[in-house]
Order: structure tokens, then C-alpha cells, then sequence
């Protein structure tokens, strides 16, 4: 039983480790959960930015490429009519008026240059005194004299020798009829033209739009003051690893210009050696996203806090009371045990004295097993005459008069007749009322302890020598007897029997001889005692005493007659003392004690004991009744 208490314990002892581990899953997915949803919207956010700097980009693109076709077509047209006319004096002098005229119509290209084979500006629509003006130093002028081809070049950015801003330059090389380089028609436009345009779209506090030239040279920037113009950043990986890859995309990067983590989608030109790179700053992409995440995983975080702290509670309850649970299993265990293992029977019994739980001893004790004594009634089987008795002690225990009670009575054993068990009893509370709901007893066998009493009471009633009612036997009975005639208003009689001559017998026969005879004296005293009231009792030495409740004088003085009748008659059986002739005197005396006489029981006594010296007196061996004096027929007189 108690492996089993021990096992339930270390199953139940589980439950609370399951239910932290719940705790923490449901935390961890609520947690898990947000976080995944809130990386969700990051990336939706980013996405939406992504799109956003695509379309950008791909616009700009088609912008930038416009502006170069439109500057190219002029070109090409200012490259023709070269090859056709020469730049012969005549010719150039026509060329500037034209140019001169397009001065006003140029929009967003800011200037045109003709340059001889040398280098010199032969024309331009800028107003520059053009003598001693050479830019035979140039990249795309040394690029176009040097390659005999008629593609448009898109120049790296330069200061601008006649303006001093940064441009771009586009530009065609003509020949001479031969087809000899002839010269470098180049049109030019400013940085800040596109700067200037890119900064009328919002991208954000922080967005970029830069233009770069395939090398990676940077062109034109929508932010600063134009001092990264120029700036050479070919060996970004942008350059390096991103664009030779795929021509358009998106692009995460640090910029090395400001430091700031960017998003980025990058175009390069299909037509022109140049890319459009669109940006944002990821901090300001993801600025709302992040104001609004940390509300709401201030929210998460708070509502999987707050569980966790309810799962702790409850863990922390589930585990007392598992450990109270297991004090309780275990305190029930011992008393169970204690109840088991007990030689006394122990019963717990219900308010209708239904027997609930009863311990093996009772196959001991009452010789049923414990299954066939519950659900019985616990009085079943008691004497009835203690029954009242039993009774009336378990009602004063259910008044609440006292909480404990010890009775002794006899109940029916299954195999012996009757046994005597003392119990304890012991009211038992509901421990939410407090109302009495039962009762706890212990009964233990007093058989063998009341034999034993009942043997001790015997002996210490009578006399060892003759068997007879001892002198404190016979003092308990007559003032019980007394008291009984006082009740019912009956006569009492007693007789005082006193051995006549006793001391000359033993000085004879020795005193065995004297106790033998008193022993045959007391044997036929007891013979005389008819009525089961009657006693014979030693009232001490060789005098008798025979007490007659309910008796008159003259049933008295019967007895009292038989008496000395029957002493007769002994000294003729006895042989050892035939020589002696065995007497006694007796004195009888008769009472009716009721309420109105001031006698006691004391007073018989008395009387019996006047009468028999009285018997004395008048010669032995004879019956006197006090208040009268009765001759034994043939007896002397004193
Ligand atoms: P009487 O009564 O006739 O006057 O003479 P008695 O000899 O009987 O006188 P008394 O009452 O004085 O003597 C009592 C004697 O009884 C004394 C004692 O020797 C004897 N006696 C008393 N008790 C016992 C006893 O238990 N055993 C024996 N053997 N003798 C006893
Ligand atoms: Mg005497
Ligand atoms: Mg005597």
C-alpha cells in the first residue's frame, strides 16, 4: 500500500514540470509568433522600398538616356553637316551663327563645342573668346582621336573650362573627306542639371539618386554640394562583383560617401555606359515599421510576461499541493498502518452507528473479518442488558456532552458465547461545520481481565478456611438486604451461630480437628441456606452468622431449629470426634427496618448477638430469639 501511495507521488510529481513546460511553449510561441509576424512586415516594408526604388530607378534611367540621345542627336547632325562642309573658315563662320542661334533652344544641354584636329575650339555656343582655348588634354578628345570610331563617347565628369561648373560630356568624332580625324564635335551637360532634377522626387529624408558612368566614376548626385562629383568608385563591390553580374537589381550596401546602410536598386543603360542608382536609407525605410513594432512587442513581450508569471503562480501552487497532498498520503499511511497493525480494534463509525472502517483486528477480537462487519450497525451484538447502557452513552457523545467515553460490555463473539471489550469512544467533527459526523472507537478484549475480576471478587467475598460469605461479605449483604427490607417493607432475620465448648475441643483434637469442624459446621449452614437470598457467612472465629432477608421471626426461629438439628446429626457421622458431642448456641433476631423506625442494620446485630449470649447463658447448645425465650427440648437449664 505503500509502494502505491509512492508511485502515485512520483506520477503526480510530473505535473507540475509539464505544466511549466507549457507555460514556456505558450510563451515561446507567442513570442515566436509576433517575431515572426513583425520580420514579415520588415520585409514587406523593405519589399514595398525595393519596388519603389525599382520604378525609380528604371525612370531615371530612361531620363538620363533621353537627355544623352537628345544631346547625341545634335551631335550627329553637327558631325554631318562638318563632314559635309570642312571646317574651313568660311564653314565655321556659318557653324557659329548656327550655333549661335541654338543657343536659346538648347534646354537642358548646356553647351556645344567644336574642336579641330588638334584640339582647338574652332566653334561653340558658349561666349568665349575662343583664341588659345585647346582641350587636346581631354579624355574623350584623346579617346576620339585615337580610335577611329564614330560611337558617341560619354565622357568622365569635368570642371568645365569656359563655365568652371562639373558636365558631362557627349561626344562624336567627324573626319576629314579622306576619312582622316578631322575634329570632336562635344556637347555638354551640367552635373547639376541632374542633381537638380533627381531632388524633385521624395525618397525619403535620406535618398540618393546618383549617376554613375560604367567605370564607376560618379556623375551626378542628388545630395551635397557636388564635391563627390568625380569621385572615383570603381572598386565598390557594386562596381566590381553586382553590375557585371546583372544589369539591374536590387542592392544592399554601406555607403562609402556617408556611412549609412542603404537599399538600393541600380539600372544600367542599355543604350549608354552609364547606371542610375536609386537609394534609401534602410534606418528611414523601416522608421514607422519600427515605431509601430515597438509598441506592439512592448505588448507581446508584456502579455508572455504576464503569462509566464500566472504559469509560475500556478506551478509554484501545483507543486505545494502535491507536497501537501504527499504529507497527507503519507500521515495516512502511518495512521492506516497504525490502525492496521494495532491488536485493539479500531472502528470508525458514522452517526447512525454504521460501521465504516473496521481494522483486521476485528477477526481477532470479534472473530468477523473487516468486510463483514462495515456497513453493519456497531451496537449489533451487545448484551442487552448493557445495551441501555451503550446507548445512552453514544447519544450523550452526539449531544456533545463529552467528547470522549469509555464503556465496558459484553457483545457477541461469532465462535465464543460472549465476550466483555472495554471502548473507547471518540466524537469526531466535520472540519467545516464542526457538527459531530461519527465516531472513532478502540475495543480491546476484557474477557480473560473481568474472569479474572470476577475470581478476585469471589475470593476477596469469602472465608478460606470453610468457603463460606467472609465477615466483609457479610456486612456488604445486610446493609444491602437491610436497605432492600427498608424499601419493600419485608422482615429481616439473622442468626448468630456461636461453637459451644470450642476451645476445650481444639485443646483436645488439636486444632486441624477444630478447622475440619468448623469446615462441617460451615457445610451445614450452607445446606441451610435455602433461598438464593440467604447467606451463610464466618462471622468470625467459631461464630457464624446466617442472614434470612424477607424471613419473620418464626420462619426465623425454623431455621434456626434445623440448624441445631442438623448439628446433631453431624457429630454422629464424624468418627474422629465421636467422644465429643458438637453444640452450638445460637441467637435470632427479626426486624422489619422501615422509614419510621430509627434502627440500622447494626441494631440486628446487636439483637442476634444478646440472644445468642442470652443462648449462652441458659445452658448452651440452644436457640434464643431475642423477645422470647425458647426452650430446646431436652436441653439443661443453665
Ligand atoms: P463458649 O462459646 O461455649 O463459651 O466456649 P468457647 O470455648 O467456645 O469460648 P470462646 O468463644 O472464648 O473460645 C473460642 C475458641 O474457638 C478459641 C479458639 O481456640 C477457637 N477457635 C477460634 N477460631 C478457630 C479456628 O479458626 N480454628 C480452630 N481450630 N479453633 C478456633
Ligand atoms: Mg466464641
Ligand atoms: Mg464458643
Amino acid at each position: 500500500m505503500r509502494a502505491g501511495v509512492d508511485t502515485q507521488i512520483a506520477n503526480r510529481s510530473r505535473l507540475p514540470f509539464w505544466a511549466g513546460v507549457f507555460v514556456t511553449i505558450a510563451c515561446l510561441a507567442i513570442l515566436i509568433l509576433s517575431g515572426w509576424r513583425e520580420w514579415s512586415a520588415r520585409e514587406a516594408v523593405l519589399e514595398n522600398a525595393e519596388i519603389d526604388m525599382a520604378n525609380l530607378a528604371r525612370s531615371l534611367t530612361q531620363h538620363a538616356e533621353d537627355s544623352v540621345e537628345l544631346a547625341d542627336a545634335t551631335l550627329l547632325g553637327l558631325a554631318n553637316r562638318l563632314e559635309s562642309t570642312g571646317i574651313e573658315s568660311e564653314a565655321l563662320a556659318g557653324l557659329q551663327s548656327f550655333l549661335n542661334d541654338r543657343r536659346t533652344t538648347l534646354g537642358r544641354i548646356r553647351g556645344l563645342f567644336v574642336y579641330d584636329e588638334i584640339g582647338e575650339w574652332v566653334a561653340t555656343t558658349e561666349s568665349v573668346n575662343l583664341a588659345g582655348l585647346n582641350n587636346s588634354d581631354r579624355a574623350y578628345f584623346q579617346h576620339h582621336r585615337d580610335i577611329d570610331d564614330r560611337q558617341t563617347f560619354l565622357g568622365p565628369p569635368l570642371q568645365s573650362r569656359s563655365g568652371g561648373q562639373w558636365i558631362i560630356t557627349i561626344s562624336r568624332r567627324f573626319n576629314h573627306r579622306d576619312g582622316r580625324f578631322a575634329g570632336v564635335v562635344a556637347a555638354t551637360i551640367d552635373v547639376a542639371y541632374f542633381a537638380e532634377f533627381y531632388r524633385r522626387f521624395d525618397i525619403g529624408p535620406r535618398g540618393t539618386v546618383t549617376l554613375l558612368n560604367k567605370d564607376g566614376i560618379l556623375l551626378a548626385r542628388s545630395v551635397g554640394d557636388g564635391s563627390f562629383v568625380g569621385r572615383d568608385l570603381s572598386t565598390t563591390r557594386l562596381i566590381r562583383e553586382q553590375i557585371p553580374r546583372a544589369s539591374s537589381g536590387t542592392y544592399y550596401f554601406r555607403s562609402p560617401l556617408d556611412g549609412l546602410q542603404r537599399l538600393s536598386f541600380y539600372k544600367v543603360s542599355d543604350r549608354f555606359p552609364f547606371v542610375l542608382l536609386a537609394t534609401q536609407a534602410e534606418h528611414d525605410v523601416l522608421a514607422r515599421w519600427r515605431q509601430g513594432v515597438i509598441t506592439r512587442v512592448a505588448f507581446v513581450v508584456g502579455l508572455a510576461l504576464f503569462i509566464a508569471l500566472v504559469g509560475i503562480h500556478l506551478v509554484r501552487q501545483l507543486v505545494a499541493r502535491q507536497r501537501l497532498a504527499a504529507a497527507i498520503a503519507a500521515k495516512e499511511a502511518d495512521f492506516r498502518l497504525l490502525a492496521e497493525e494495532s491488536s485493539d480494534l479500531v472502528t470508525r463509525i458514522d452517526f447512525d452507528e454504521r460501521i465504516l472502517y473496521a481494522s483486521p483486528a476485528s477477526a481477532r477480537v470479534l472473530g468477523w473479518a473487516p468486510a463483514q462487519l462495515v456497513g453493519t450497525s456497531a451496537l449489533a451484538g451487545v448484551n442487552h442488558e448493557d445495551r441501555p447502557r451503550v446507548e445512552q452513552t453514544i447519544e450523550a457523545l452526539k449531544r456533545g456532552e463529552m467528547d470522549e467515553a469509555r464503556m465496558l460490555y459484553r457483545i457477541r463473539h461469532r465462535e465464543k458465547s460472549e465476550i466483555w471489550v472495554e471502548t473507547t469512544m471518540r466524537a469526531t467533527r466535520n472540519s467545516d461545520t464542526g457538527l459531530i459526523n461519527g465516531f472513532v472507537a478502540l475495543s480491546r478484549d476484557m474477557t480473560q481481565h473481568k474472569d479474572l475480576e470476577a475470581k478476585l471478587a469471589v475470593l476477596a467475598a469469602s472465608d478460606g478456611l470453610t468457603g463460606l460469605g467472609n465477615r466483609r461479605c457479610f456486612d456488604e449483604r445486610l446493609e444491602q438486604e437491610w436497605a432492600r427490607a427498608r424499601r419493600e417493607g419485608t422482615p429481616i432475620s439473622l442468626l448468630m451461630i456461636d461453637i459451644d465448648h470450642f476451645k476445650m475441643f481444639n485443646d483436645q483434637f488439636g486444632h486441624q480437628a477444630g478447622d475440619s469442624c468448623l469446615r462441617t459446621i460451615a457445610s451445614v449452614l450452607a445446606n441451610q441456606a435455602l433461598r438464593s437470598a440467604d447467606l451463610a457467612a464466618r462471622y468470625g472465629g467459631e461464630e457464624f452468622a446466617l442472614l434470612l432477608p424477607n424471613t419473620d421471626s418464626d420462619g426465623c426461629e425454623q431455621v434456626g431449629t434445623r440448624v441445631l438439628e442438623a448439628l446433631h446429626e453431624i457429630q454422629i457421622e464424624d468418627g474422629s470426634v465421636a467422644a465429643w458431642r458438637t453444640t452450638a448456641s445460637i441467637g435470632g433476631a427479626t426486624i422489619w427496618p422501615n422509614a419510621a423506625t430509627a434502627t440500622n442494620h447494626a441494631s440486628l446485630v446487636e439483637a442476634a448477638d444478646r440472644a445468642l449470649y442470652a443462648a449462652k447463658n441458659g445452658g448452651r447448645d440452644r436457640l434464643m430469639m431475642a423477645g422470647k425465650v425458647i426452650r430446646w427440648p431436652g436441653a439443661k437449664t443453665a
